[in-house]
């Protein structure tokens, strides 16, 4: 990133969330001004306090679904706005929907105005319960539209025919990532995502819950990485007339991450079943051959790394008051000190 946007503005809707405050202190970083544009529902403002003190990055509270406050100007859009949690984004599914559908039309027509680059967050949701596995970004998805998830899959899926829409009618230059799980540090503890749940819940020496059978699986990015894919997606010089999936190949089942957390943090939690979510994906892994040919991109950080890093942001976060850890993991936990593929 470095010197190619230093001393442009980015617009970053959704930048007081989990992916959105890690960007934001990024691209400071890389001396950019930051406009952080968010209507604080799954957010917090405590997320970019820090930012907050320097004269580079300016927020606004304001919901994506509403007309964008006039005389914003900006040199690249990143819309990360909409919450990431199951629990969290059928809270509210109709807004969850306009928020994807609307609101990202307000910030593409935004970016037309200011000629602006886009980038857009979408998600693996959009292939739904996936039967090609792992997944490639050819591949079309099996997503309930009617179903409690739709209003997220569905309202990201929309948000991709838009930005496709104003890229092929020459109006933006737009970007879309795929993203797969993503955790680390500033997740909010009671977002209700797994790793924020059964962290949190270890910390305390509570119940771990596992839905259903917990054979299903996800394959976990930790920010950093996701970062760099993003930045990298971002500065690329040329086009991208297609998605791009960025995530972590490493996968894992819902027992063997429980049986990973319990022995990081030293807990003396019980394994508890949940009833399994509906349309919940069986399996879930990301096909990055393309982010690796386009963009050089690959992650990095083994998930262990990555869970204590976690581990250690949230014991120390004032969401949580620990109790005391057992003074030595039980056991080795092998399969997740795998690297990165
Ligand atoms: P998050 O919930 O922590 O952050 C989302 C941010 O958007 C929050 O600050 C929230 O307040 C804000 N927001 C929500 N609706 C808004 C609206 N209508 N107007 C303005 N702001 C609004 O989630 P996250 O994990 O940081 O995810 C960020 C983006 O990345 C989301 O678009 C999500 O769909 C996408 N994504 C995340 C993951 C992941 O695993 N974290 C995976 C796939 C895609
Ligand atoms: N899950 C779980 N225990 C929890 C929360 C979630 O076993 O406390 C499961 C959930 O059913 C899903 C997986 O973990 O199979 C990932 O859930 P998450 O909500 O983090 O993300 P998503 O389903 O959107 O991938």
């Amino acid at each position: 990133m470095t010197t190619q946007f230093a001393g442009k503005t980015a617009l970053v809707a959704g930048g007081a969330g989990f992916i959105g405050s890690h960007l934001c202190a990024r691209l400071l970083r890389d001396r950019m001004r930051v406009i952080c544009l968010d209507n604080l529902s799954s957010g917090a403002a405590e997320n970019i306090q820090d930012l907050r003190q320097g004269p580079a990055l300016e927020f606004i509270q304001h919901d994506v679904t509403e007309t964008l406050p006039r005389n914003l100007h900006a040199d690249l859009v990143i819309n990360l706005a909409c919450p990431a949690s199951p629990p969290l984004y059928q809270l509210d599914p109709v807004h969850t929907m306009m928020t994807n559908v609307v609101g990202t039309n307000h910030l593409l027509e935004l970016a037309a105005k200011c000629g602006a680059r886009f980038l857009q967050a979408s998600t693996s949701e959009v292939y739904g319960d996936p039967v090609v596995h792992p997944q490639t970004e050819s591949y079309h998805g099996n997503v309930n539209p009617t179903g409690p998830r739709a209003c997220y899959d569905e309202g990201k899926r929309a948000a991709e025919t838009l930005c496709f829409d104003y890229l092929r009618q020459g109006k933006v230059d737009t970007r879309v990532a795929r993203i797969f799980n993503t955790y680390g540090p500033l997740m909010r503890p009671t977002d209700g995502r797994v790793i924020s749940n059964m962290v949190s819940q270890a910390l305390r020496n509570r119940p771990i819950t596992v839905y259903g059978d917990g054979t299903q699986t996800r394959s976990f990015c930790y920010v950093d990485d996701l970062l760099d894919g993003l930045l990298a997606l971002l500065r690329h010089p040329e086009r991208v007339p297609h998605p791009v999936n960025l995530g972590n190949p490493f996968e894992t089942n819902m027992l063997d991450l429980a049986d990973a957390v319990i022995q990081l943090t030293g807990a003396a939690s019980a394994i508890v079943r949940m009833p399994l979510p509906k349309d919940d994906p069986r399996r879930r892994r990301p096909d990055i051959s393309l982010a690796r040919e386009l963009l050089g991109w690959k992650p990095k950080v083994p998930l262990t790394t990555g869970l204590r890093r976690t581990i250690d942001w949230m014991s120390g976060s004032s969401w949580i008051k620990p109790r005391p850890r057992r003074s030595a993991p039980r056991r080795p936990f092998a399969a997740a000190e795998l690297a990165a593929d």
